[in-house]
């Protein structure tokens, strides 16, 4: 980690220790089927926080046009991840859950904060850096102010909470600062987000090489039935000293022991890296343990997926009624923007209520 980063996440962690947080949100891109990377780096921190905090999750589709344009894939994708999000355990009876997009003023509100945004700030967020460089074909305005929109996604609900990994950490400093100009130009309006810090390991697919992800054809989906999971885990990579069954290996070196570290026992993990070290185990038995504990995390989700697949009006109901309920709250922000900005509220034309 950087000096630079560092120091970015000793302020988030005393960030945490200050008041009480009283609304969190976090979104997810619908670019396809949910995976344990997913899983791993955000769901499983989201199913535990949404017993802690007011929480609001949204399929950020406005994001997702950045990078696809397909309209048939984008509305598949929307409402295959809201259904992956409740069957991982995802409880819309504990937190709400929307399509970004139902919220018309994400946008509006993306657009008054732009006006407060140096171009050096926007130049220096490495994500675009990198998508930049993933999508060079497709170089667009919105993904240059993708961390606009990101800012707009959080101070819209005046959410004081943003559950992140170090890696995101920069994003939530990003909207603190914007939060502050904003405050300082036109009053009060916003309190400033803090980066809630969660566990968000970087889960390799099982290639072993490459971060693991549906596009790379490396991931195992939180929908795979067990045999699919065994036909993916089966020929996986694993340490490269162990050709033959005699072979010692070094567990440290192997993707499947990080995935022992994921999902097994301490037990588990001690049997694995001792076997290994002696050769005392085969790999296939390795995996055997592996795909056990994988199957026991993924049942469940399983099961609630295919109630929800019987009765395919249940998501779409769900949607809705988080957007109803998130609309109020939106207007009533864009409202008090617009007083503090000095431009007109729609209600004082009749048309709409912003307060
Ligand atoms: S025994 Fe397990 S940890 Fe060792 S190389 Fe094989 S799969 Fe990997």
């Amino acid at each position: 980690m950087s000096e630079r980063e560092q120091s970015v996440a000793q302020r988030a962690a005393a960030n945490q220790e200050k008041s009480p947080v009283t609304r969190v949100f976090s979104g997810m891109q619908p670019s396809g089927e949910l995976h344990l990377g997913n899983w791993l780096g955000a769901l499983k921190n989201w199913v535990a926080m949404q017993d802690r905090y007011p929480c609001i999750f949204s399929v950020v589709d406005l994001h997702a046009l950045t990078q696809t344009s397909d309209p048939d894939e984008m509305k598949a994708r929307i409402r295959d991840m809201a259904m992956g999000w409740l069957a991982a355990g995802i409880d819309p009876e504990k937190c709400t859950v929307f399509v970004q997009s139902t919220v018309p003023e994400h946008a509006e509100l993306s657009w008054v904060l732009t006006t407060l945004t140096p171009m050096g700030l926007l130049e220096r967020m490495t994500q675009f850096k990198d998508k930049a460089r993933s999508q060079a074909e497709n170089v667009n305005v919105g993904l240059f102010s993708y961390p606009v929109l990101q800012a707009a996604d959080i101070t819209i609900y005046r959410a004081d909470g943003v559950p992140v990994g170090e890696d995101q950490v920069q994003h939530v400093e990003f909207t603190r600062d914007l939060v502050r100009k904003f405050n300082l130009k036109y009053g009060k309006v916003f309190p400033e987000p803090r980066a809630l810090l969660t566990s968000s390991p970087r889960v390799m697919g099982v290639d072993g090489d490459r971060k693991m992800s549906k596009s790379l054809g490396n991931h195992i989906g939180l929908n795979d039935s067990a045999d699919v999971l065994w036909k993916k885990l089966a020929p996986a990579k694993t340490d490269v000293r162990r050709v033959r069954r005699t072979d010692p290996g070094v567990p440290e070196e192997c993707n499947i022991y990080k995935y022992h570290g994921f999902f097994s026992t301490a037990d588990e993990r001690a049997w694995a890296a001792e076997g290994c070290r002696s050769a005392g185990i085969g790999c296939r038995q390795c995996k055997e343990v592996v795909a056990k504990n994988i199957n026991a995390v993924l049942e469940p989700m399983r099961e609630r997926r295919a109630g929800l697949e019987a009765h395919p009006g249940r998501v779409d109901e769900i949607l809705h009624e988080g957007t109803k309920k998130l609309l109020p709250l939106a207007r009533e922000t864009m409202g008090r923007v617009r007083d503090a900005m000095g431009i007109p509220n729609r209600g004082r034309y009749g048309i709409g209520e912003d307060r």
